[in-house]
């Protein structure tokens, strides 16, 4: 709301409570919106790992324009339609290893509650129903209106004196206008419409988010966050009818993770450059952690541009991650051991060398710095710091990124053997195959053979 940085601390002293708004489920979600779900899931995990207790909720939109039109499209029930898509975006988050919010409250589940706003907003004079059975916001009793996004106050004064009216779930900056919180029922709403004192309709997809966040976190709570697109309408409306509502600051720090982009351009349907998780998996044939390590490789306040050369240098890394583990296990005397719990590793507080990997990911969830910090307390784990402390600080920065390592196969390779390998590696990055096929002989010689599979390479013994 500032532009300033806060120091995120929970307001009662115990528990960080914050409110990521969820997936449409109308589709696959695109890996665009798991930029925005992975930071959310890393800033709660960076906030688990460095000790403090977290509540996070995170809603599912399963009624509003998009849903009810689709749903029809496709000839299934609303809440068929989107309990499958809901499925697929769960088993897509488990995939990428994103923690389960701790409440998921879905839109159709909390008709009466917004029901309930709705009036409590018309009897303090900030909403008034209109001749077509349905109920707007009057942006013009809400002083703040237009602060988070920053609006313009010249458009801002047209949209409150203009007397327009948006009935449309999504609408730009140009066409700021008095909000829908009900929708009268129309013809192509189908079967899809709520009793409500207003007669038949549903809720306009702004409110559902001020409802449950209401309901689950109080009327002030600590965080409130979602992809840049949601600033406006979507965030400043919730503000609007919050405040109004239910009295309170709503949220205390607003977090807005700038879009991933492809190729330099939006992602869009139209453009045709729109992957999901499982496109990727089927080709280049990445990973999901893969896909991860590339979500969380730009620091939130930068555009991130997807390519497929990012999508290869993950893969790169993360197998370089599993053969340091394997040497740090092994230093520490744990070959083969899995380390502590998620839970355990929370409770940490010595992270060896790794601690100022957590230190970067802690000062503004820098997570291009954490990782960079990874890598080099990975340098300096041979010789600095207890060995067992800095295998278990390197599972807590994992622990803190979402990170789980893909398993390489036989990681017993002798360090000699290693360090070949990785000159091998080099010298086929440089496209000096010849180099490379010479190293090959030399590991043959030593009875290692090396074979390129999905994350980097595999030795294994002859
Ligand atoms: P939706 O399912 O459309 O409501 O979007 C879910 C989330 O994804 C919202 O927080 C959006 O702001 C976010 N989002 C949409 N497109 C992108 C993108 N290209 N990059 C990052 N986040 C996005
Ligand atoms: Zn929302």
């Amino acid at each position: 709301m500032t532009r300033e940085m806060r120091e995120l601390q929970p307001a009662d002293g115990k528990t960080f409570g914050f409110y990521c708004c969820g997936p449409t489920v109308y589709g696959p979600a695109h890996i665009g919106n798991f930029r925005t779900f992975v930071l959310n899931d890393v800033l709660r995990r960076v906030m688990e790992v460095s000790g403090m207790r977290t509540k996070h909720v995170r809603n599912i939109t399963d009624v509003d324009d998009k849903t009810i039109r689709d749903s029809q499209a496709a000839g299934m029930g609303l809440t068929e339609f989107t309990e499958k898509w809901t499925a697929r975006f769960h088993r897509d988050c488990e995939d990428l290893n994103c923690l389960k919010p701790h409440v998921e409250p879905s839109a159709v589940q909390h008709i009466p509650d917004q029901i309930a706003l709705i009036e409590a907003l018309i009897e303090k004079g900030h909403a008034y129903p209109a001749g077509d059975g349905s109920v707007y916001f009057k942006i013009a009793s809400f002083r703040d209106y237009g602060k988070l996004a920053r609006l313009d106050q010249q458009d801002l004064e047209l949209g409150k004196t203009q007397n327009r009216r948006a009935n449309a779930d999504e609408y730009e900056k140009d066409s700021i206008s008095d909000f829908v919180l009900w929708k009268g029922r129309r013809p192509e709403d189908g079967d899809n419409y709520w009793e409500s004192p207003w007669g038949e309709g549903r809720p306009g997809w702004h409110l559902e988010c001020s409802a449950m966040s209401f309901k689950y976190l109080g009327e002030t709570f600590d965080l409130h966050s979602g992809g840049e697109d949601l600033k406006f309408p979507h965030h400043e409306n919730e503000i609007a009818q919050s405040r109004c509502a239910c009295g309170g600051e709503f949220a205390r720090t607003w977090f807005h993770p700038r879009f991933l982009m492809v190729d330099g351009e939006k992602m869009s349907k139209s453009l045709n450059n729109l992957y999901t998780l499982e496109d990727l998996e089927n080709d280049p044939g990445a990973t999901a952690m893969e896909v991860r390590y590339v979500l969380i490789s730009a620091h939130h306040r930068k555009q991130l541009n997807f390519t497929f050369d990012g999508l290869h240098a993950a893969r790169e890394a993360l197998g370089k991650l599993v053969r340091a583990e394997a040497r740090l296990a092994k230093a520490a005397g744990q070959d083969g051991q899995a380390a502590l719990s998620y839970k355990e590793l929370c409770r940490l507080e010595d992270h060896g060398v790794f601690a100022p990997a957590l230190a970067a990911l802690n000062d503004d969830l820098n997570t291009a710095e954490g990782l960079g910090q990874l890598f080099k307390g990975l340098r300096t784990a041979a010789t600095e710091g207890d060995p067992g402390v800095n295998w278990l600080g390197f599972h807590a920065i994992l622990a803190a990124l979402g990170l789980l390592l893909p398993d390489l196969g036989d990681p017993e390779a002798p360090p000699e053997v290693v360090a070949l390998a990785e000159k091998r590696q080099e010298a086929r990055a440089t496209k000096d195959w010849a180099g490379a096929d010479a190293v090959r002989d030399e590991l043959k010689k030593l009875g290692w053979t090396v074979k390129d599979g999905q994350n980097g390479y595999e030795l294994k013994p002859l």
